[in-house]
């Protein structure tokens, strides 16, 4: 048996009080993390060290003792709280140097990501959750929800609220019920290629919201900033923007489903964003300065949801007895499939492989997944996925990070 972490999320049924006990919340929760973040920004320009978790929790009740500050008091302090571990986690992630792609915190601006966590407190019957200070809501259920409620997320789209609920659940792992396995490129045309020639359309489905999203920004752009119709079209953007996020993450939870359930084993690339990106980063002392151009760089992958597919499919087939191996990437996309041969005028255009050699001829994505397939079977690999606590968390607000790459 093992004890893994799930989240659930459901739009809240809320009512004019809650709603506005919820932006009250959001609002000090906003106004704690800006202020930290400024004051430790500050020590970083004057090299100081940072402030953290228990500094900032102290500096908190000296503000709610204040007048100034006082109207923190009217929040639950544990929200308060989340907040600045946040911001601790953040900070420490950004100096991580197995997190390249993590940057330094910014500012949060009223509307936009708004979200609070409760950490305790909770409770969820049938169709409601109990939240401290405010009470019971009730949501729109989907699924069923099971397992021990840990924490509850509670964030603003728009004008909906919703609840990412975090359970804690045992499960058992046995045996794959398969013993197929198979190796997976990321397509340059197309958003995979698998090694039995299987080619997944990607972003290009896509396409038709993003197109109508461009549109619209369009039109909000020839209205009077401020007036009803900007804030109308406003909010038809906006729900837009939720649409796309929505059907992304669709996307990769049913292939990433669906590959899970089908093979028992799957190779992937070794990314090696650390090199790609390591001067960018910098230390706490001195945070790296090249941040934006390393983002560039990887923009591409990020666009494609790649990351998030690849995590997906990690914890998916650990939680069902399958595996995902990451081999070396060396050579997959210039050596032949069927000879080995290994040159890169193999590689005739972006999407055809044609071998100078033998004359296979094949999808160039094809080829690398095939490549992929075999360098893992035949034991050269790179890295063996070994994040086993990572793999029992399928994180909370998964819609969220999918938006954030959306928009
Ligand atoms: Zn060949």
């Amino acid at each position: 048996m093992l004890k893994i972490r799930k989240s659930y999320k459901v739009r809240l049924k809320t009512n004019n009080n809650i709603e506005n006990k919820l932006d009250q919340y959001c609002g000090s929760a906003r106004f704690v993390w800006n202020k930290c973040l400024a004051m430790n920004l500050e020590r970083l320009e004057k090299r100081q060290p940072i402030l953290w978790y228990n500094e900032l929790a102290f500096w908190l009740t000296l503000w709610k003792r204040s007048e100034e500050y006082g109207f923190l008091e009217e929040s639950p302090s544990q929200v308060l709280q989340q907040k600045l571990r946040d911001l601790d986690r953040a900070f420490r992630d950004c100096f991580d140097k197995t997190q390249p792609l993590k940057r330094l915190p910014v500012f949060k601006k009223k509307g936009k990501g708004d979200s609070i966590r409760f950490p305790q407190g909770l409770k969820t019957v049938g169709r409601r959750i109990f939240l401290p200070k405010i009470g019971w809501i009730g949501f729109y259920k989907s699924r069923s929800i099971s397992g021990k409620v840990k924490n509850i997320t509670i964030s603003k789209k728009g004008e909906r609220w919703f609840a990412s609920i975090q359970v804690e659940q045992m499960i058992e792992i046995g045996k794959h019920a398969s013993d197929s396995e198979i190796g997976i490129d990321a397509g340059i045309k197309c958003f995979a290629a698998f090694s039995d020639r299987t080619l997944v359309e990607g972003v290009n489905s896509f396409r038709k919201h993003e197109d109508a999203l461009s549109r619209e920004q369009r039109k909000l752009s020839r209205k009077r900033r401020g007036s009803e119709n900007w804030k109308k079209q406003k909010r038809k953007i906006s729900k837009l923007h939720h649409t796309i996020a929505n059907v992304r993450s669709d996307f990769l939870h049913k292939l990433s489903t669906d590959i899970s359930k089908n093979h028992a084993k799957v190779y992937v690339e070794g990314l090696q964003v650390r090199n790609m990106s390591a001067s960018a980063k910098g230390t706490i002392e001195e945070p790296g300065r090249s941040v934006k151009a390393k983002s560039g760089l990887n923009k591409s992958i990020l666009d494609q949801g790649w990351f998030e597919f690849r995590r997906q499919l990690d914890y998916k087939l650990f939680w069902r007895g399958g595996m995902m191996v990451e081999v070396n990437p060396r050579h997959t996309s210039q050596r032949c499939s069927s000879c080995g041969h290994t040159a890169k005028e193999n590689r005739v255009s972006q999407d055809v492989f044609r071998c100078q050699v033998c004359g296979h001829e094949e999808n160039a994505d094809v080829n690398a997944a095939k490549n992929i397939l075999t360098v893992g079977q035949t034991g050269m690999i790179a890295c063996q996925a070994n994040r086993i606590s990572g793999r029992q968390q399928e994180p909370a607000g998964t819609r969220e990070e999918v938006l954030l790459v959306a928009s």
